[in-house]
């Protein structure tokens, strides 16, 4: 068979998505709310690189929905699996309440025992090297449950550098409960700036980095973008030592970025 007679493959069948509960519901900032989630659905939930990500779908009504063979999947948003306790069956999400969102205005109307479905097979992530002396965090609100699973990750002994943009000194959190890490915090509400932009301009402003740093970078898209081509320009750095994920795009809905700046 030639190339151009090559059978089509049949399409991949992504699991359905599983069903699970919110069991808790604690607000964390002004702006943050941490959801428990429990339920069958997390029988098969598989153990989470540090800074994965899986969906969450929206459905008004049951699901699937009775009578209909291979229905659509419900529209869905990415969220960290920040905690996931395999013996409580018991998974944390952490929602910044941005403003008008499918999934920002789900979060603050949820109620303890409303139903969520979830992939169960968290996807990316971020394995920091071995032998990595200091890592360089640069992240917005949305990827602080990200960034606290990243250093919680790392070996003892690996330098942590922070800096974190969210809204006001009220939105500061601990990027971890067990980490001590102490974040340069950006605040967006001085001068109501661009999301991402007091991120770019603390990058532009570094003199240096610690010497053989690795840099995870998690924000809005084009911040992201921006950030990492300054970082390429002016520190040489390898690809193998950057790591960028642009987690929203200002004004879009759903934003999926695939610009992982690899070649
Ligand atoms: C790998 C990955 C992991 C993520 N983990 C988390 C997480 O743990 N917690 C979390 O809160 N978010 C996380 N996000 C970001 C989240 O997926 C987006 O913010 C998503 O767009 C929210 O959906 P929504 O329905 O609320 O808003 P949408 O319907 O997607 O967007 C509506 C409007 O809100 C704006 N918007 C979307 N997100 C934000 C934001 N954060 N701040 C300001 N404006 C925004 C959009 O530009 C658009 O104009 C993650 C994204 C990725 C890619």
């Amino acid at each position: 068979m030639s190339v151009s007679q090559v059978a089509p493959q049949p399409k991949k069948q992504r699991p359905p998505p599983k069903p699970v509960a919110v069991a808790s519901i604690e607000r964390v900032t002004p702006g943050v709310l941490r959801i428990a989630f429990v339920g069958a659905g997390l029988d098969a939930f598989a153990q989470a690189r540090p800074g994965a990500h899986m969906k969450l779908f929206f459905t008004a009504g049951e699901w699937p929905p009775a009578g209909i063979e291979n229905p659509p999947r419900p529209p869905s948003r990415t969220y960290t699996p920040r905690r996931y306790d395999a013996a409580a069956s018991r998974l944390e999400v952490e929602f910044v309440m941005h403003g008008a969102g499918l999934a920002s205005d789900w979060a603050a109307q949820a109620k303890v025992g409303d139903p969520m479905l979830i992939s169960a097979s968290p996807g990316g992530g971020y394995q920091a090297p071995e032998g990595i002396s200091h890592l360089v965090i640069i992240a917005d609100d949305s990827a602080l449950p990200a960034a606290g699973m990243v250093i919680e990750s790392l070996p003892s002994g690996v330098g942590v550098t922070a800096i974190c943009e969210v809204e006001n000194a009220a939105e500061e959190r601990p990027l971890s409960p067990r980490v001590n890490c102490a974040p340069r915090w950006l605040h967006r509400e001085t001068g109501n700036a661009r999301p991402g932009s007091l991120l770019e301009t603390a990058v532009a402003g570094m003199a240096t980095l610690p010497a053989d740093a690795h840099v995870w970078v998690a924000c809005e898209a084009a911040a992201m973008r921006h950030i990492r081509d300054n970082l390429a320009a002016r520190f040489n750095l390898p690809r193998a030592r950057l790591h960028t994920r642009g987690y929203w795009k200002f004004g879009d809905q759903n934003y999926p970025d695939h610009d992982y700046g690899e070649d």
